[in-house]
């Protein structure tokens, strides 16, 4: 009864991007010369949705891209590999966890100042259940060493390309995890920003789960460098325009909505109107 599908926002902003979400986990299709390229295939969810969306245009998903390593930016990989043959890439520190390295996560107190993002998109209990069985069968959420069954087609570090997208770079953005990247298009002034930077409120928000406080600070710095009209964030909506003037730095609070007694008080009370309640291609 909690279960409000969202998506398939066509062409958001005009951009050959389409969104597919459930409750607060973006996977956003992008359109190449040839294909599609999915990034943040999170849950099998938003990856079915994904490629109902890209074979109702009559194309391809010839790669998917994550941001990072965490359960919500490649669980619905393997569901790709499978059904589509699509090609996983994924960031190069994620060879040294495939290696045995262990990731660092983050803790709890670091996770509570995500609470105020549970309310930013309508909750749906298929995304919460789906995202509870893949922290515990893929990536590396609950920082044990990283598990991730699908063939890695290629490592992606600052600086490379975008496998099948013409003009997009890997843009090397730790903090949030030690393995995090961004996907970036300066043409259109677009940044697909993963977690190191979400959404809250139509403002965006540096980074409230970090591993590393330095390295979270260098890459606001260098994300705040870029031209960006349009941010595409792993959580929260997209929103245009100047996004850096209002957005919330690193360790800085949304106000009025820090704190968890209050959160936790109007859970369930989900907003009304946005544009994030279409039909549903699943
Ligand atoms: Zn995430």
């Amino acid at each position: 009864m909690f279960d409000r599908p969202t998506l398939a926002v066509e062409n958001e902003f005009g951009l050959p991007i389409h969104r597919t979400s459930r409750w607060i986990f973006n996977c956003y299709v992008v359109e190449g010369g040839d294909g599609h390229v999915l990034v943040d295939a999170g849950l099998p969810a938003t990856a079915a949705a994904a490629l109902a969306l890209i074979s109702g245009r009559d194309g391809s998903a010839d790669h998917a891209v994550a941001t990072h390593g965490h359960c919500d930016h490649l669980g619905g990989m393997p569901l790709l590999h499978n059904q589509a043959g699509t090609l996983a890439h994924l960031p190069a520190r994620c060879a040294d966890y495939l290696d045995g390295e262990t990731p660092r996560v983050f803790g709890a107190k670091a996770a509570l100042g995500f609470v105020p993002m549970y309310r930013e998109q309508p909750f749906s209990l298929k995304a919460a259940a789906q995202f509870g069985r893949a922290s515990t069968r893929i990536g590396y959420s609950r920082g044990e060493t990283m598990v991730f069954r699908p063939p890695v087609a290629s490592f992606l570090t600052d600086g490379d390309p975008v496998p099948g997208l013409e003009g997009w770079h890997v843009v090397a953005a730790a903090g949030h995890t030690d393995d995090s990247i961004c996907y970036y298009h300066p043409d259109s002034a677009t940044l697909l920003s993963g977690d190191a930077v979400i959404t809250l409120g139509g403002r965006a928000w540096f980074n409230p789960e970090w591993v590393d406080a330095e390295a979270s600070r260098a890459t606001e710095d260098r994300l705040r460098s870029l031209e960006v009209r349009y941010l595409l964030p792993g959580h929260g909506l997209p929103i245009a325009g100047d996004v850096w003037a209002r957005a919330l730095a690193f360790g800085e609070r949304p106000p009025g909505r820090g704190l968890l007694p209050r959160c936790s008080r109007r859970f369930g009370q989900w907003p009304s109107g946005g544009h994030d309640r279409r039909s549903d291609p699943t």
